[in-house]
């Protein structure tokens, strides 16, 4: 018997030959429930969360999954069994949380554009705080709360300035960023709306990009946070918790992020050194607990050799993996058979891993070495977070299965969508 694991990805393995997520293969999973598959590790999604957990060990903290990430029914109740709270950007997030069992006094609710309905349903369900990013939105909320007669709690988004050095689309914390009050613009903002009856300010946070690999950025906002706090207190102001967002990156392409615990102790070290090591402490981590915990199962079509390119065409595609075509992410891909890897002295074929979609962005990875053949079965790595929850069903083509797996357990958590699913709400003239 052979066992080798992937890097990054201790659950995800192969045994006797064949890639395994846990205790089960996946070929039985994609036999049974057909192909595009997503499976997930649920030891996986709670090792990452330990190793946060570790970090906090003694602290008063609370972890809120940025549930953006994979907004899954099965994959929220997992982590609401584990006490984790919710970082939220939606109502319909909202909903999701309470149907999986989350704890409402957990919730954070984050984002640019709520609307004046969201404010309400989310000040209704009793949830822990609002991330604000405006002076506009604090005004709206306020009236929101008034004419409940309720007071929300608020926290503001505040833009620390640091560069995360990942890609543009994932980066906000910087000037010239849609998101957070500016930093110079802080203490004025806090004065506000705290102020106004119908706020209570218990927090600050800041979230300063995603698939972050280094450090400084962090301990860079560290500084930049608890000036803010310094100031914002002499002011007569007492900020409850203090909140550092999510980021951190994940191993798609031998990427080697610093590790929650170990980064979290220096974090906590300068805290301490600054008197505020005692504080509250909120994150939002998403991408990292789900991200590497999860593999897209797709099925070889058709292998095309071509005089430019070959393209190895798999009936997976954008519609079900967007983060090719959104941001030119690299995803690894491997065949489910061990024997089928790419060896250097084999008889592969270098190719385009492509789907069925109707665009030439419809990419899924390039210039893969690959030695398969139509019908074989390809795992497409790291595809745990911003997979299925920005999937759609472009082309008519339905949302993928989802399954996760607990040891020799396989729960299928989400059915394949079906024809009348596709269809429903929809009318003819
Ligand atoms: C997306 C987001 C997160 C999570 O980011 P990850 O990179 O997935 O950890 C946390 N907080 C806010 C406000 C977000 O928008």
């Amino acid at each position: 018997m052979t066992s080798r694991t992937l890097p990054g990805q201790p659950h995800i393995h192969y045994k006797d030959g064949q890639l395994c997520v846990e205790d089960c293969t996946l070929e039985a999973l994609a036999s049974e429930h057909g192909t595009p598959l997503f499976v997930y590790s649920k030891a996986s999604m709670l090792a990452a969360l330990a190793a946060y957990q570790r970090g906090f060990t003694g602290r008063n903290a609370q972890i809120c999954y940025a549930m953006k990430a994979n907004s899954s029914l099965g994959v929220l109740q997992v982590f609401a069994q584990a006490g984790c709270g919710f970082d939220i950007v939606s109502a319909g997030e909202l909903a999701r949380v309470l149907a999986a069992g989350g704890d409402a006094g957990k919730v954070i609710f984050s984002g640019v554009g709520k609307t004046r309905r969201e404010m309400r349903e989310a000040l209704l369900a009793g949830i822990g705080c609002f991330n604000v990013e405006s002076e506009a939105e604090i005004d709206v909320l306020n009236e929101v709360a008034v004419s409940l007669q309720l007071r929300a709690p608020i926290s503001i988004r505040v833009n620390p300035n640091v560069d995360p050095k990942t890609h543009p689309y994932i980066s906000t914390g910087l000037k010239g960023s849609k998101f957070g009050v500016a930093h110079d613009r802080t203490l004025a903002t806090y004065q506000h709306a705290a102020a106004l009856p119908g706020l209570h300010v218990v927090g600050i946070d800041c979230h300063i990009g995603s698939q972050i690999t280094l450090e400084s950025p962090y301990l860079d906002a560290v500084d930049r946070m608890l000036d803010l706090v310094e100031s914002i207190e002499a002011a007569g102001i007492p900020i409850h918790h203090i909140d550092f967002g999510g980021g951190l990156g994940i191993n798609y392409n031998g990427d080697t992020p610093p590790q929650a615990d170990a980064l979290w102790t220096k974090m906590l070290a300068k805290l301490d050194a600054r008197g505020f090591g005692q504080r509250k402490l909120m994150i939002e981590p998403g991408r990292s607990l789900v991200g590497n915990a999860g593999v897209c199962v797709t099925e070889v079509l058709f292998m095309k050799p071509g005089e430019q390119k070959n393209f190895c065409i798999v009936d997976a595609a954008m519609n079900d993996l967007p983060r090719p075509a959104m941001y030119q992410a690299f995803h690894d891909i491997v065949p489910l058979e061990q024997k089928k890897r790419a060896q250097p002295d084999s008889a592969s074929l270098v190719c385009d891993v492509v789907g069925p979609v109707c665009e030439s962005g419809d990419w899924i990875g390039h210039d893969r070495p690959l030695a398969v053949a139509a019908g074989d079965r390809l795992a497409v790595l790291s595809a745990g977070a911003y997979c299925m929850s920005m999937s759609s069903n472009y082309n008519s083509r339905p949302r993928a299965a989802e399954v996760l797996v607990d040891g020799k357990q396989a729960h299928l958590i989400r059915e394949r969508d079906s024809l009348a699913d596709q269809m429903r709400g929809e009318r003819l003239l």
